[in-house]
């Protein structure tokens, strides 16, 4: 598999400074991924050695579903299923407990292969992110104009910066991500407030006027915030 696929210029990602921009990274390579894996990875040994040791989550199915490919998606199926059942269903023998395969099933129920390659594209930009905050001054203000993070994204950039950054430019980071957090928390709490009592019987018509978009889209845009997933993925 091509790493190519999985990386995007650090940029283009933080450019448009409009919802979380991991999120944006991740949906970009998860369009890719599963475009590929429905095309021509069907055909790669190795990947449909991965995707049948693995799997996939059920946000990845659904995502996969959309590509309208049902045969590829049928066949990669069908050696999943082959190697379930070998490896764990019907596996006898003395050291195969059912504890061994309980074992077994909780990791490929804990598995997939999108989400692995995501999470390899993710830290493999964060590396980048966090260098770029120390030494690019226009990255840095780019990074503070950013909208926001989602609360997913939020915590995994706390945890990852405790990691890859040294302490006293940790601070600084830490600093602007709280920043820009606090500011959106308080406004998609305000227009969700907002919202809520909209359905007074004074406020009534009241949001449907134009400039109350941001009222309207409040409901969606919290939940998007707080699990960083949108409704179109259910
Ligand atoms: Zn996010
Ligand atoms: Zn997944």
């Amino acid at each position: 598999m091509r790493e190519s696929i999985l990386t995007i210029p650090v940029n283009e990602v933080f450019e448009p400074r409009e919802g979380c921009p991991i999120c944006r990274m991740r949906d970009t390579v998860e369009q890719h991924i599963c475009e590929y894996i429905m095309g021509a990875a069907m055909m790669e040994p190795d990947v449909r050695m991965e995707t049948n040791k693995l799997g996939f989550c059920h946000t990845h199915y659904g995502q996969l579903l959309k590509q309208n490919n049902r045969l590829s998606l049928a066949l990669m199926l069908n050696s999943h299923l082959e190697e379930v059942r070998a490896n764990i269903i019907d596996k006898k023998g003395l050291f195969d407990s059912k504890d061994s395969k309980a074992k077994k099933a909780a990791e490929v129920d804990g598995t997939c292969f999108v989400c692995s390659k995501v999470q390899w594209g993710i830290d493999h930009m964060l590396d980048t992110v966090f260098t770029m905050f120390q030494k690019d001054g226009k990255f840095k203000n780019m990074f503070k104009s950013q909208e926001y993070f989602c609360l997913p994204h939020y915590h995994y950039l706390i945890e990852q910066s405790a990691v890859k950054m040294p302490k006293g430019e940790r601070s600084d980071f830490l600093a602007a991500l709280d920043e820009i957090m606090r500011g959106y928390a308080k406004q998609l709490n305000s227009d969700v407030n907002e919202f809520c009592n909209s359905f007074d019987y004074r406020n009534a018509g009241k949001l449907h006027s134009a400039e109350m978009e941001h009222v309207r889209s409040s409901v969606d845009r919290a939940i998007m915030f707080l699990t960083s997933r949108g409704r179109e993925e259910e």
